[in-house]
């Protein structure tokens, strides 16, 4: 018996020494990686928000304050060459860009742009040489212009849609997949059209699942979300309530008391995000998620894989190891589509899969979001996996495991129960 005993600890051992070789690359490369909650970056962080106040004149209260931040966002030149190091070339880029594309980045997103010329937020939020490139790439490639029966509606699901309620943002991305959407000026969805899409919804019993999106609407102001909610909660064939809003990476100042006290009289609200970097998981942001998640608002994570940002595995695993300290649990990753401006960020499709296959198993399931590619002609969100199942045969089904091993499992026909 002791014997027995013996031998399993042994193995037990001997396979953890195995698993923890699993882990040794991640390891190794994971304090390299720029980390937003880093004490390190947090000084960094810090140093560039105290230039930001001063060049802008402005109080800690300022800075606290979201509405003070929509309306310095940065989108001069000049002004974002004294934030950041600038060269003449990219300086020269910007103005061409910006006569096509509309930029600006809220004073809170730039203080986390340091001086590595290739910085994930920089990236993400300072418009370069690359968007000019307009010949390869599609306006829309989802399709969205054939799916919109009524209204602001997006409808491409039996039993979910879309309102867009505003095409205004914290900070207009660079590898923004809506780039249509956004045009030039900040127009929020007329109030018409948000009735006409309140009829579609109250006509259609069907819809049980609501998504308030934009642009951001996070960007209304506080009694603008409170009546739209208000609307949507009161038709009783919807059963949840979704917001997609980046504020909670781009301008964390704007989960205020006030706008929880709103949100929490809608349940159950569901908030998805889209933090593409670990950079972006700051202590500021972290709070606007304690915030939300204190007070039953269910958060999910929705990333875009760029080249040059995010298609890494460690990056990526760091990413989701970071928001789920936040309470953020990561839901999608997002295939980038090639749309006309951005597809200097388009990656291959295997550096998803890639992704995937070193989330599975190395990591907590909980880390894991599913990866998505957008089916041409806006036919839907389909996911993009390693293969796992290797071969179905009669009575047998052959797998191979997150490690690479081969295995067979035993696969018969479901029998009906009979008591
Ligand atoms: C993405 C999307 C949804 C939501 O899809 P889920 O997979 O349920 O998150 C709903 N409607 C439209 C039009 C969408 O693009
Ligand atoms: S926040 Fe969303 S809608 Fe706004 S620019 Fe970024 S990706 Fe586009």
């Amino acid at each position: 018996m002791e014997m027995q005993c013996r031998s399993k600890r042994e193995f037990a051992l001997k396979r953890a020494e195995e698993l923890k070789e699993r882990i040794k690359d991640y390891n190794d490369v994971k304090d390299t990686i720029p980390r937003g909650m880093s004490p390190f970056q947090e000084e960094k962080i810090l140093e560039k928000k105290k230039k930001i106040l001063s060049l802008l004149n402005a109080t800690e209260e300022d800075w606290n304050n979201w509405k003070w931040q929509m309306k310095n966002r940065i989108s001069n030149v000049d002004l974002l060459s004294k934030i950041i190091k600038l060269k003449d070339s990219e300086i020269e880029a910007i103005k061409k860009v910006e006569k096509k594309f509309r930029w600006a980045i809220s004073p809170y997103y730039a203080s986390l742009i340091d001086d590595n010329p290739l910085n994930p937020v920089k990236l993400q939020s300072v418009p370069s040489y690359c968007e000019l490139d307009t010949a390869n790439g599609l306006f829309d490639p989802m399709g969205e212009e054939y799916t919109n029966p009524a209204g602001s509606i997006t409808r491409r699901y039996p039993d979910r849609l879309i309102i867009n309620t505003t095409n205004v943002c914290a900070m207009y991305c660079r590898h923004c997949q809506r780039r249509r959407n956004i045009g030039t000026l900040d127009k929020h969805t007329p109030k018409e059209l948000l009735k006409e899409s309140i009829e579609y919804i109250k006509n259609n019993p069907e819809i049980r699942d609501v998504l308030i999106t934009g642009g951001d609407p996070l960007t209304l102001s506080d009694s603008a979300l409170d009546r739209l909610l208000e609307e949507v909660y009161s038709i009783p064939t919807v059963e949840c309530i979704r917001l997609g809003s980046r504020t909670l990476v781009t301008m964390p100042q704007r989960i205020t008391d006030d706008l929880i006290n709103i949100l929490k009289k809608y349940p159950p609200i569901y908030l998805n995000t889209h933090f593409n970097h670990p950079l972006e998981v700051t202590k500021e942001a972290k709070a606007a998620c304690d915030k939300l998640a204190d007070n039953g608002i269910v958060l999910g994570n929705q990333a875009v894989l760029l080249n040059g940002v995010n298609n890494d595995k460690y990056v990526m695993r760091l990413l989701n190891h970071e928001l789920l300290k936040c309470r953020v649990r990561p839901y999608y990753i997002f295939h980038a589509k090639p749309v006309a401006g951005t597809t200097h960020f388009n990656t291959s499709i295997d550096d998803g899969i890639e992704i995937i296959e070193y989330l599975r198993g190395y990591t907590s399931g909980l880390a894991v979001p599913t990866y998505i590619l957008n089916a041409p002609g806006g036919n839907g969100k389909t996911p993009i996996a390693p293969e796992y199942v290797i071969s179905r045969g009669k009575n047998t089904v052959k797998i191979r495991t997150w490690e690479g091993k081969v295995l067979e499992h035993p696969n018969y026909p479901t029998k009906d129960i009979k008591i």
